[in-house]
């Protein structure tokens, strides 16, 4: 099946271009980019080993995502002080999840250092969990610095009532994997499905897909939103289950700021 495999390639260099991880390969058009899933030969217990751009995966010590046993509240973290504005409804099915592109929608400032927001997409089930828990899904709200470093916040989506701040993502979901999809007329305002409190664990950890890249900080809101139950089917019609394994800890340290 060649059409197929040329299609695969090409949404997989799309979704690292534009999660900006791993540009540099997909600027250069590596075909040689591996077909990596979330289960089987290709599945996560692989990643490490299919691609030598992906050992982190297997090798890594500070990787993600992690279940949060405990953490150490700190009374002087920093607030996560968000400035997101509305931008242009950008989608892509990029054959792993579903993305949407953010232009220009502001960004969070932690303590003094400012991170414009990228894109945010989801996972089924989250893919971190709190004392073993995962929720049913989970937006990670993926930022850049001007160095290029990268911050992700999380926010845990649980079944209850609609959400209206994802009704039009929800709505025009792109099918099957394709190029990135605008949807005309229509804005997202992230600042729309951030809780009420902003409460988070943070650690350091990594990108939870292939290449795993570290060096990622970690704030996992406390507070979960909702998204009605047939929601989160839309996205799970799609992808039954796009998460990858919890990992270990290590030397890590998980801190608390209440909220
Ligand atoms: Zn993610």
């Amino acid at each position: 099946m060649k059409l197929n495999r040329r299609i695969v390639l090409c949404c997989f260099a799309a979704g690292v271009a534009a999660n900006g991880a791993w540009a540099g390969d997909a600027a250069q058009g590596n075909a040689q980019a591996p077909h990596w899933e979330y289960a089987g030969h290709h599945g996560p217990a692989h990643w490490g080993e299919m691609h030598k751009d992906f050992e982190t995966c297997g090798l890594g010590k500070h990787q993600s995502p992690i279940d949060i046993r405990t953490a150490e509240k700190k009374a002087d973290l920093p607030e996560l002080a968000f400035d997101y504005t509305a931008s242009p409804l950008k989608i892509v099915n990029n054959g792993h999840t579903v993305q949407i592109n953010i232009g220009d929608g502001g960004g969070v400032k932690i303590g003094d250092h400012a991170y414009k927001l990228a894109q945010f997409h989801f996972h089924t089930p989250s893919e971190e969990r709190i004392k073993g828990k995962p929720a049913d899904m989970v937006a990670h709200l993926v930022h850049k610095d001007e160095a290029g470093k990268l911050a992700v916040v999380a926010v845990l989506i649980k079944q209850g009532k609609e959400n209206a701040a994802l009704k039009a993502v929800f709505e025009n979901m792109p099918v099957g994997a394709g190029p990135v999809h605008a949807v005309e007329g229509l804005n997202i305002n992230v600042a729309n499905l951030l809780p009420a409190k902003r409460g988070y664990y943070h650690f350091e950890g990594s990108l939870t897909t292939p290449p795993c890249s570290e060096g990622v900080s970690w704030y996992v809101l406390s507070m979960p939103v909702e998204a009605s139950a047939a929601q989160i089917k839309t996205f799970q019609k799609l992808y039954k289950h796009n998460a990858r394994p919890v990992q270990p800890l290590n030397d890590r340290a998980v801190v608390e700021r209440a909220g």
